[in-house]
């Protein structure tokens, strides 16, 4: 099996299991996986497609600037730019943009503060924060439509190998050296905002 082919099985077993979650509601989300350093090149979800269903036309490869390296009809997702900003940055090899309800109304509560922390919780681990008063803190940034206006906020909240940022109503994204501990995060978190949200609503009766 070649590097490529490889790395597709890979991406598209993480696919199958993030839509047994139902993360992609209507066609969103958007996962992509590095094949190649030199040159850059990651495959990326192809745009429109019923990420419940496993086809050949699932993904493409692409280069750091987000342009197919083939000739395709397929069309990158619409946000390939936030996961050329994550191989740019990092040496990460996977990273995954899901949509979920949890995230969506996490990200409105706390889009006002730019963040929200999680503090004395056993899933942060997950983020190699080990010390007792570790923090987890999240990035929330504003959903600007003009995608490389995103990718730009976006690229300035990217600090190390494995991270996650929150895009205010609009979804998640989650980097890692592998398919299995971008997956490892994103599930972490997922876990953080329902449980959030799970206490505000305790808390409020
Ligand atoms: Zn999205």
């Amino acid at each position: 099996m070649t590097a490529l082919q490889s790395k597709w099985e890979e991406l598209a077993d993480i696919k199958d299991e993030l839509a047994a979650r139902d993360w992609f509601m209507g066609t969103s989300g958007n996962l992509a996986i590095k094949v190649s350093d030199s040159p850059l090149h990651f495959l990326v979800t192809a745009s429109g497609k019923d990420k419940k269903k496993r086809t050949m036309e699932d993904f493409l490869l692409v280069n750091t600037s987000g342009l197919s390296v083939e000739k395709t009809d397929l069309k990158p997702s619409a946000e390939t730019l936030l996961h050329c900003a994550i191989y740019d940055k990092t040496s990460a090899g996977c990273s995954l943009h899901v949509h979920t309800v949890a995230n969506n109304v996490i990200s409105e509560i706390y889009g006002n503060d730019g963040k929200i922390d999680f503090q004395g919780q056993e899933l942060i681990k997950a983020f190699d924060l080990w010390e007792e008063d570790a923090l987890l803190s999240i990035p929330i940034i504003p959903n600007h439509a003009h995608i490389p206006t995103l990718a730009e906020e976006f690229r300035s909240h990217i600090h190390a190998d494995k991270g996650a940022v929150l895009i205010r109503n609009h979804g998640i994204t989650v980097w890692g050296k592998d398919g299995f501990e971008a997956k490892k995060l994103l599930e972490a978190c997922e876990f953080l905002f329902q449980y959030q949200l799970a206490l505000i609503q305790i808390k409020s009766k």
